[in-house]
């Protein structure tokens, strides 16, 4: 009978090992999933490096700043960029969009270009 209970309680201890080492495995492939996630992020663009690349030097913890459209023949700053997302849109012309748009526009390229020289 004790031989058995050791028994029995041992293996209640190994399930519960294994258990706690599927958990762990669980959380391993959750954080791993983790990573891909803010691999895929940081392969997103940075808005402002972004528009420094089209000499648009913008200021971080500025959310909307207006720059130089280059879509038009700008005196004024008319174009507003959002600093968090990427997308601008100028006053003045109307043009507008993602950053993606803006560099199939400034480079005269079609989306799968953009893409492929942004490396996104
Ligand atoms: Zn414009």
């Amino acid at each position: 009978m004790t031989l058995l209970a050791t028994f029995l309680n041992e293996l209640k201890t190994e399930q519960a090992q294994k258990q706690a080492i599927r958990k762990q495995n669980a959380g391993y492939s959750r954080s791993s999933n983790g990573n891909r996630y803010n691999r895929h992020q940081r392969k997103q663009l940075d808005p402002i490096a972004f528009y420094s690349g089209f000499g648009f030097y913008l200021k971080r913890g500025q959310k909307q700043q207006k720059v130089k459209c280059p879509f038009h023949d700008d005196k004024n700053p008319s174009m507003s960029i959002n600093t968090d997302t990427g997308e601008y849109f100028c006053f003045s012309c109307g043009e507008g969009g993602g950053m993606v748009t803006f560099y199939m526009n400034y480079k005269h390229v079609d989306f799968k270009t953009a893409c492929r020289e942004l490396n996104i």
